[in-house]
């Protein structure tokens, strides 16, 4: 069957994987993979033998049309997996999705693990509406958004790596005030999993006297509509 499978997969704890992502990853021809090391140990761990192809942001872009070529001629359809988390949210994805739509491909999209819902649920923040932004540009372009999210009323929701978070902090307290709430949640679903509140201020601080580890989502506490 002409057919994408988006498949979610852990975020850390192999339990979060789902019974129909392990269905689907043993039934599909091939499972595209953000790096086939990684996507390799998943499928050992779970005694699964399909065959893993090599997916990513360094190659999207030239072989998405072949990829859609195989998978129209393929008999039960490829499954796109990425290193943790959902394929397309802050990972590759979006490009071969995109084509398959235009393709009159079928998309099945299974529910399963991601980042930022964890981290959002749990920050007590309200969740009912919400921003997410993933990543902020590194560089260019960061100032400036720093400053249009310092507008937004809603819940913001970030990823930062172990080595920004720091920085990031900094660059909250001074963009969207010392009051603001701010949740960080690291290690999420691991056995060190923490969630920290306080201003941006508080966390510098506590980041200050420990070295961040592990994998950040920064989650910022709503604004009071009137
Ligand atoms: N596709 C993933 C998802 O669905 O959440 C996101 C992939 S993105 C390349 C990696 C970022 O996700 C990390 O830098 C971090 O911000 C966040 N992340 C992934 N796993 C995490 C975890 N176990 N704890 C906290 N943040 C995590």
């Amino acid at each position: 069957m002409s057919c994408l499978y988006i498949i979610p997969t852990p975020i850390g704890n192999l339990k979060d994987i789902t019974l129909r992502a392990l269905d689907v990853l043993k039934e599909v021809d091939v499972i595209l993979a953000e790096d086939t090391r990684t996507t390799n140990k998943l499928l050992k761990h779970f005694e699964i033998t399909t065959k893993t192809k090599a997916y990513h942001q360094h190659n999207e872009h030239l072989i998405t049309s072949k990829v859609i070529h195989e998978i129209t001629n393929s008999e039960n359809g490829f499954a796109i997996v990425s290193d943790a988390g959902t394929p397309g949210i802050s990972d590759p994805g979006y490009l071969l999705i995109r084509e398959c739509v235009k393709n009159d491909i079928k998309i099945i999209s299974l529910p399963g693990p991601t980042a930022f819902v964890p981290a959002l649920t749990q920050s007590g923040f309200p969740c009912d509406r919400f921003l997410f932004e993933g990543f902020l540009p590194h560089k260019k372009g960061r100032k400036k958004k720093l400053e249009i999210l310092k507008e937004e009323k809603r819940t913001i929701i970030l990823y930062e790596s172990p080595h920004r978070i720091l920085k990031l902090l900094k660059e909250l307290n001074e963009h969207l005030g010392s009051n603001r709430l701010v949740s960080v949640s690291r290690e999420l679903t691991k056995v060190y999993e923490e969630t920290l509140i306080g201003t941006a201020n508080e966390l510098v601080e506590k980041f200050s006297n420990q070295k961040p580890k592990g994998e950040f989502v920064v989650v910022i506490d709503a604004l009071k509509m009137n």
